[in-house]
């Protein structure tokens, strides 16, 4: 394809926020009878799915302590919905299965997804828990549990299958998809704020309107911009936090056990939920009976036909140098540095091994490949969805992002002038303001 000097919309960033943008803007321009998917050009510098999206471990699910997250997530569950098989989807559910300390924040997720009619069942007590639990696996004995939040809609996506699904999508409407372009620059108008252009390593694309969907690598776009590289928070109490870095870098660590997926397996022989437990047990190793941590620890799993596996992850850590000085490329598995080690290997098996007996003694069938990734995060790891020098809208979210397929129709629609109450929570002035989202007590810093 000749490399193309004007577009009227560019996109950059060929993963899951992209992708789905850019579908949904063909879709609309044809629609409301103002262009087709030939004025939408997708430009990647690797190729669709190099960066998050496409080594996510693909959880789709509503559980969010922040209403906001919920309501957003509802309606991206609608799209994964929508075409399940282009989409590689699969909705076997999602439990979230507790300790003491988060009982009261798991029971007002399932008060407000009762609320916005999103069906889940709610189990309350270590008995209960652990009946309910024992009658999905009857090999389940994680200690600690008094609720179990079970998400009958939700599930996980195969990775990069869902990618390809969304560019069919894209394509089929005329949308271009440009990769192996890498975007350097951009030329503004005369006052620095309108773009005019997009600057690749191969020519200037001249454009109306941007849209920046670069997940993990988004920092650099905003030094491009020229965007403020802190912010200030307004707190509960009206308190100001001043020159809060706008941008940190967390690892998510996620691994394979090289089992048969079969091997997780229900009672009944079917395919189970995702299980996401949070636990504030010691955690014991399943190796050689040391403590692993004394901490609150976390962990998620499915089997996985794509992985072919057990495939899931824990919490991610923290990345403590400063954002320039983190090296983003190469990303997720050929990164020497943001993969996976034996450590982790030792914790998410011996969790696994505390949760189910079924997985004590298997450690020795993890994957020793590399896996995870960094993530780029925001002040409060909530996403950023807004716009910026009057025509470059930016999607900043890196961290939990696989699962929001319909955040890409919102901006589609804000791009035609539309504004969607379900990403207003999502501006970058709610740090100023302080519309900030609650925090619940998970070991996560995005649930
Ligand atoms: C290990 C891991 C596991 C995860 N698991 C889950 C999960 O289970 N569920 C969930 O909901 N979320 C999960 N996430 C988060 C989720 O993957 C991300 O939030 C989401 O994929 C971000 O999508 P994106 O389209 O914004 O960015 P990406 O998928 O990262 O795509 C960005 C694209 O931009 C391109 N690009 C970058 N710089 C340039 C440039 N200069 N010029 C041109 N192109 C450029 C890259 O090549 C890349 O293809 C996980 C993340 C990680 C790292």
């Amino acid at each position: 394809m000749a490399m193309p000097t004007q577009a009227t919309y560019v996109v950059i960033g060929a993963g899951i926020h992209g992708l789905s943008t850019a579908w949904h803007l063909a879709e609309d321009l044809e629609a409301k009878g103002l262009g087709s998917g030939a004025d939408v050009l997708v430009l990647d510098k690797t190729s669709i799915g190099a960066g998050a999206s496409g080594i996510a471990c693909g959880v789709v699910r509503n559980n969010y302590f922040q209403p906001a997250m919920r309501e957003l997530m509802a309606q991206c569950v609608e799209v994964w919905e929508s075409d399940p098989k282009a989409f590689s989807y699969h909705p076997v559910g999602y439990m979230q299965i507790s300790p003491e300390g988060m009982h009261e924040d798991v029971g007002t997720i399932y008060e407000q997804q009762r609320a916005i009619g999103y069906e889940s069942v709610f189990i309350e007590g270590a008995d209960d828990s652990a009946a309910y639990m024992r009658g999905i696996f009857d090999d389940w004995r994680a200690g600690g549990i008094t609720s179990v939040l079970h998400e009958k809609k939700g599930g996980y996506a195969n990775n990069t299958a869902a990618l390809y699904g969304l560019a069919g999508k894209a394509e089929a409407k005329g949308v271009r998809i440009m990769t192996g372009v890498t975007v350097t620059g951009f030329k503004r108008d005369h006052s620095g704020g309108a773009v005019t252009a997009v600057e690749t390593d191969k020519g200037a694309i001249a454009c109306e309107q941007v849209v920046v969907a670069v997940g993990p690598w988004v920092a650099k776009f905003w030094d491009m911009l020229e965007l403020p590289k802190t912010v200030n928070i307004k707190g509960p109490e009206g308190q100001i936090l001043a020159d809060v870095p706008m941008w940190r870098y967390w690892c998510l660590e996620e691994g394979v056990l090289g089992v048969d997926p079969d091997f997780q397996k229900t009672n009944s022989g079917g395919m189970p939920p995702v299980i996401h437990v949070d636990c504030d047990q010691p955690l014991i190793s399943d190796v050689d009976g040391s403590v692993i941590t004394e901490e609150m620890w976390g962990i998620y799993y499915k089997p996985d036909f794509h992985f072919n596996g057990v495939q899931g992850g824990a919490m991610p850590y923290k990345v403590e140098r400063p954002v320039d000085e983190v090296a983003i490329d190469p990303y997720g598995p050929e990164s020497p540095e943001f993969i996976v080690d034996d450590d982790f290997a030792h914790m998410w098996c011996s969790a696994l091994a505390f949760c189910q007996k079924r997985f004590s003694g298997q450690i020795g069938k993890f994957r020793k490949e590399p896996s995870g990734g960094l993530g780029c995060f925001t002040p409060d790891s909530f996403p950023v969805f807004d716009r910026f020098c009057d025509n470059v809208y930016i999607i900043a979210d890196s961290n939990h992002g696989y699962k929001m397929i319909g955040v890409g129709k919102l901006v589609a629609e804000e791009l035609l002038n539309g504004k969607s109450r379900l990403l207003e929570p999502f501006r970058l002035s709610r740090y100023a303001e302080g519309k900030l989202h609650p925090t619940s007590h998970s070991p996560f810093p995005w649930s």
